[in-house]
């Protein structure tokens, strides 16, 4: 009898804990299928942490942007102790929501991209800086391709990669609006079919 409640209760928190990564997934999955194409360069690009920090700045990953303002400056353990963003100098809300994960984390924390993928990339930091964010917003085409979002990478070719009034001042994102960057991706993928295709021959 004990048991029976014991199995009900696990299955009742199972059921629980697939409700709350249905909505995880769900939710990244809007957010990627909403957002300002050009931002989503702005989300595949790694930042790094600008606050000082023993007399240098901290150099930490950046997995939020900052409510407030909206700029990924800060890590978690640095928002916790700056007043002010360091890049627009904007006040920080002391209570309250003051980080919202980019997403490129959310996608990590919905499973929809690997954690495991991620901590190769950590351990290439720094030697190879423009290949992670070109890797990352692969991982966005590879999560679009995967749940019915092909639309977005074509909108991102003729909006983003053809618009000749899509600049930046920043080298990263410049490289990341060049077509040759999904011309890649798309050579990848149809590499992949035909390798597929190869192994089922
Ligand atoms: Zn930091
Ligand atoms: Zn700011």
């Amino acid at each position: 009898m004990t048991k029976m409640r014991g199995d009900g209760e696990g299955r009742r928190e199972y059921a629980k804990s697939m409700t709350e990564s249905c909505r995880k997934v769900q939710e990244a999955l809007e957010h990627l299928a909403s957002i300002d194409l050009i931002d989503l360069c702005n989300e595949a690009k790694v930042e790094h942490c600008r606050a000082a920090r023993d007399l240098r700045s901290c150099g930490g990953r950046v997995q939020s942007v900052l409510t407030s303002c909206g700029h990924a400056s800060l890590c978690e353990e640095c928002s916790q102790r700056c007043d002010v963003c360091p890049i627009c100098r904007v006040c920080i809300p002391k209570t309250g929501n003051r980080l919202s994960l980019r997403l490129y984390y959310e996608c990590i924390e919905a499973g929809l991209i690997s954690k495991r993928y991620d901590d190769r990339f950590q351990e290439k930091d720094g030697e190879k800086q423009p290949v992670a964010d070109v890797e990352r917003l692969y991982l966005f085409f590879d999560v679009a391709l995967e749940n019915n979002l092909l639309s977005l990478i074509c909108h991102y070719i003729t909006d983003v990669c053809m618009d000749e009034s899509a600049v930046s001042s920043d080298p990263v994102v410049v490289l990341l609006l060049d077509e040759v960057v999904v011309k890649d991706w798309c050579k990848r993928i149809f590499k992949n079919i035909v390798s597929l295709f190869t192994i089922l021959m």
